[in-house]
């Protein structure tokens, strides 16, 4: 018996990590995940494959029994990518892993070629003379390490942000950066620039780190460079893009609703599986998990927004303010940072509910998550309804130590994404939905609050 049990029961296991990976919690989750990355993909922001991604998304929160599932169509400004090539021709020649930048012009007919000159810090590139790089590439360094919180973005992805803009400012033709990214392999990260503060733009490419350690130590040789690019991307500054929102309607619909909030665009390079196609699917299976064992008092509001990505002013966060700006919210949380394990609590609620702030770390600390100082910062989708209607927020925080090995590059595929964690996830904000979408008394809005 026992002999020809456990081939059987090998065979069976080993057919089963190759079919598909293993379902936790109820597999909804993990369902719109691989349902997101498997039937559309890429899902650039004014694409069309990002209009197939909302028709997906309605049939999908349909299918959920979610109500009011809608598609809220508004104009924004894209970019469409486009060819991509680079390569060192002095002093030693080799190809390069390049990719463009949203917002990156074209590159003249037949490429840009030019010296290319080494800054290695966002900090080099600023305190360079007045037109001193006239006609010039800009190659910009930097040091970003991984940490569990990801912070280093917000102090290193300002040289993608903005080192193109200061480099055309100084009359670059076109400039090129070490990728915003913690990982080791030739893949390049992709993630939007701004030229909005008046700047010329410029043809902006990102390197693998790879490939910026070799432009590095050829810096560090002290010899002139010379570079040729072809990067034919370009704006689309008039594109259609769409939220769509769902909600799960609550005992009590007098009461301010619960907002959540993920980005359904994605970069083109990879499937979108981290960011943000598991920020969905997170929200969506814990709404209705929360939900399981009754209707919650208030209802929960779920908004899978169109074009995060490009960091514009006609984003879904900002057209859903302005959709949205007669419905009463409460509290809003938003999930874009992967689907690595949930390990910081942060809260920004007014004094008045010191209470409520106590039950919900009550509510997580049984799971391992710790409250963090500093208030909650929630993110792009939900920050223009936040403002005008002073939101109260919560931050389930991840640990985002491989989350820029990952970030923007075509590595960014479900196969990253480990279907515990996703669930813990789910059972994360299930726990604070079930205490802030069951809250009865008032949530008061947060009254002059300092500014992130
Ligand atoms: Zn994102």
């Amino acid at each position: 018996m026992i002999r020809t049990l456990i081939p059987a029961l090998l065979l069976a296991s080993a057919a089963g990590s190759a079919q598909a990976a293993p379902i936790e919690g109820d597999g909804v989750a993990w369902d719109i995940v691989e349902g997101l990355t498997t039937e559309i993909g890429p899902r650039l922001a004014g694409s069309e494959a990002e209009a197939r991604a909302r028709d997906w998304a309605k049939a999908k929160l349909e299918a959920l029994n979610f109500a009011n599932v809608a598609i809220e169509p508004f104009r924004t400004e894209a970019w469409t990518r486009g060819e991509e090539e680079a390569r060192l021709l002095a002093p030693y020649p080799q190809p390069l892993a390049i990719t463009a930048l949203g917002r990156s012009v074209p590159t003249p007919a037949g490429g840009l070629k030019g010296e290319l000159v080494y800054f290695p810090t966002l900090a080099a590139l600023r305190a360079a003379a007045e037109g001193s790089l006239a006609g010039k590439i800009a190659f910009v360094d930097h040091a970003m390490q991984p940490t569990q919180d990801g912070s280093g973005y917000g102090i290193y992805g300002d040289v993608r942000r903005a080192g193109p803009a200061i480099a055309s400012r100084k009359g670059a033709a076109g400039v090129v950066i070490r990728s915003v990214g913690t990982d080791f392999h030739r893949n390049p990260h992709t993630g939007a620039t701004s030229f909005s503060d008046g700047a010329k733009p410029i043809p902006s490419g990102a390197v693998s780190n790879p490939d910026a350690d070799l432009i590095a130590r050829i810096a560090r040789r002290g010899q002139p460079m010379r570079i040729a690019m072809t990067l034919t991307g370009r704006p689309n500054p008039d594109a259609p893009s769409g939220n769509v929102i769902a909600d799960l309607p609550g005992r009590d619909p007098s009461l301010p609703m619960i907002l959540l909030a993920c980005h359904l665009d994605s970069w083109d390079l990879g499937t979108g599986a981290i960011d943000d196609a598991s920020g969905c699917a997170i929200i969506t299976a814990a709404a209705l998990q929360a939900s399981k064992d009754g209707r919650l008092l208030r209802t929960v509001r779920l908004l899978w927004a169109g074009n995060e990505e490009m960091g514009s002013q006609t984003s879904g966060g900002n057209a859903y303010a302005n959709a949205h700006a007669g419905d009463r919210h409460a509290l809003a949380m938003e999930s874009d940072f992967g689907a690595d394990r949930v390990w910081a609590l942060r809260l920004k609620l007014a004094d008045a509910n010191k209470a409520l702030g106590d039950r919900i770390k009550a509510a997580v600390w049984p799971m391992g998550i710790v409250p963090q100082s500093g208030p909650a910062h929630g993110g792009a989708d939900i920050s223009d309804t936040v403002k005008a209607q002073k939101l109260a927020l919560v931050d389930l925080g991840q640990d985002g130590t491989q989350y820029f090995d990952l970030h923007h590059t075509p590595d960014d595929t479900l196969d990253k994404v480990d279907p515990a964690a996703l669930q813990q996830n789910v059972d994360a904000w299930a726990a604070v939905l079930k205490v802030v979408a069951n809250e009865p008394g008032t949530i008061a809005p947060i009254e002059g609050a300092t500014e992130e």
